[in-house]
């Protein structure tokens, strides 16, 4: 049985801005744009059991463009 970790990074599906979320939280809302989004139906980036490491992410998530956001995807999962 998969456990959640603490922390995850998502990617809000509207405007494609990421946020770091607690895990254990079930909606969180965007800060961009204000959407309320439903953790069950939004696809986590990335999960970590540190804030910090969840920062990193963050960072280079906003150090990359936009369209390359497939390939920092595919990057995280071939780096697990
Ligand atoms: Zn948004």
């Amino acid at each position: 049985m998969k456990q959640h970790k603490k922390y995850a990074v998502i990617v809000c599906n509207t405007c494609k801005q990421p946020k770091i979320t607690e895990t254990k939280q079930k909606t969180t809302k965007c800060m961009r744009c204000g959407k309320t989004l439903q953790l069950s139906k939004t696809p986590f980036v990335y999960e970590t059991n540190t804030l910090s490491e969840a920062q990193q992410v963050i960072g280079q998530i906003n150090a990359s463009k936009d369209d390359h956001l497939d390939e920092f995807k595919t990057f995280l999962k071939k780096s697990r």
